[in-house]
């Protein structure tokens, strides 16, 4: 016990920072998803229908971009977006280090090679600085994720890929509404990915939409989406595949739920933005933190608050394991407290399996096609990437509407209260 402070930690028995049931769940069902939901219940088309292509419009408005075609998942967006980019069999795509991995399997997913780059650990996204020397001649595109809500430098990606002739892909799927100089993004990049998935900052259980302002790059998404066919459901089909295609639309009632939350989602953002900046107020006299950076230019959404520990002050930098070791012991102390917060992603993508097999879809395909030059995985080659995933944890929920003042006082108390006690660990 801290003979200062007379404070027990919860993991020992002490009091809960965080009370049961304070933070509320995510996201908030109010009327409007109710109204939306159930007409389209009510409705006579179950597929892809009258919400979904409304809704398609409206994001569209939303996020200033001429097209968007709203799909089954923002995995399946990506995949278009690889396709409308024009890449295929033994190109080659960089892509950060550290991501969710359908940001780089989407690559797979069209016999393409992935070219991990290191991140920048100050920002935990792509090092825009270290793009141009993983670019090879088979290099065909830029794949960069704005990763947790933070926009990656688009100005510096964009002069990169000018000079070599590249395309830019945007994984916008933590990152609705996530600003770059003046401009959201999804409007930097020549197409972009969003998701609806559970946890992002636009629910609507699952889904996702693609953006871009190519009328040629729609196009080519559209046939992708749609079973290879080259007219959209709305319009009088054929049936005849075109081309090699798969089956990536949205249903009516996921259109419509998204279509309320998208209305809701300029208000439940400026409240993660508001909850943001009391949390880093009041976590920044906490000792032992490292917290999130937002550079000139670039406004977070805050889709995902994460925090790294400063190892060297604690005493324990320099051997990985012992650093994991220390990270996963003060979470168990801040979950203890009711903090709401995880490991957002343990693993270095070129660590995990599928690459270190280098086999996709049987003998040793897309890596082993005639076309493709040997990519080198070591996981030694992006320490940035390995060092972030070792000491971060993250938060969602907190920062989340309705969650306010009270819920980021409460959290920022735990972890305040776990951080001047780890002498009790
Ligand atoms: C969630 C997520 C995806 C995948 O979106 P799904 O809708 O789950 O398929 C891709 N990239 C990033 C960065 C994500 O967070």
């Amino acid at each position: 016990m801290n003979v200062l402070t007379g404070t027990k930690l919860a993991i020992h028995g002490g009091p809960k920072s965080v009370p049961e049931g304070l933070v509320k769940p995510w996201p908030l069902i109010e009327d409007e998803d109710r109204k939306l939901v159930l007409a389209s219940l009510e409705g006579s088309n179950h597929a892809f229908g009258p919400n979904c292509v409304a809704f398609e419009q409206e994001y569209a408005a939303w996020n200033g971009v001429k097209h968007a075609i709203a799909t089954n998942s923002g995995t399946a967006a990506l995949h278009m977006c690889v396709v409308a980019c024009g890449c295929g069999t033994a190109d080659e795509i960089i892509v950060p280090a550290y991501s969710w991995s359908s940001s780089v399997t989407c690559t797979l997913h069209h016999s393409c090679i992935p070219v991990f780059v290191d991140i920048d650990f100050e920002t935990m996204n792509i090092d825009e600085e270290k793009i141009e020397a993983a670019i090879t001649p088979r290099t065909k595109a830029i794949l960069v994720v704005h990763l947790h809500g933070l926009p990656v430098r688009m100005e510096k990606v964009l002069a990169v890929a000018r000079k070599h002739g590249l395309k830019v892909i945007e994984d916008a799927c933590q990152a609705h509404g996530a600003v770059y100089n003046g401009r959201k993004v999804g409007t930097w990049g020549d197409c972009a990915a969003f998701s609806f998935n559970q946890n992002k900052c636009l629910c609507a259980g699952e889904g996702g939409m693609l953006v871009t302002n190519s009328d040629e790059m729609a196009a080519k998404a559209r046939q992708l989406w749609s079973f290879g066919e080259t007219r959209a459901p709305s319009e009088s089909r054929d049936y005849h595949v075109y081309a090699l295609g798969w089956m990536y639309r949205m249903s009516d009632l996921v259109g419509a739920f998204g279509r309320a939350q998208l209305a809701k989602l300029d208000r439940n953002l400026q409240r993660q933005r508001e909850n943001a900046a009391l949390l880093t107020s009041l976590l920044r006299e906490v000792p032992g933190l490292l917290l999130p950076a937002e550079p000139a230019g670039c406004e977070h959404n805050w889709y995902n608050y994460t925090i790294r520990f400063n190892m060297q002050a604690l005493g324990q930098a320099g051997d990985p394991a012992a650093t994991r070791t220390l990270r996963d012991k003060i979470l168990k102390a801040l979950q203890a407290e009711g903090v709401q917060t995880c490991v957002w992603q343990a693993f270095i993508l070129p660590s995990m399996t599928v690459f270190r097999a280098k086999d996709g879809f049987g003998r040793g395909h897309p890596w082993s096609h005639p076309a493709a030059a040997p990519v080198d995985y070591a996981p030694e080659r992006f320490p940035q990437a390995q060092r972030h995933c070792d000491t971060h944890t993250g938060m969602t929920t907190p920062l989340r509407y309705p969650n306010g003042p009270r819920e980021v006082e409460a959290t920022a108390a735990g972890i305040r209260k776990v951080m001047e006690n780890l002498e009790q660990l």
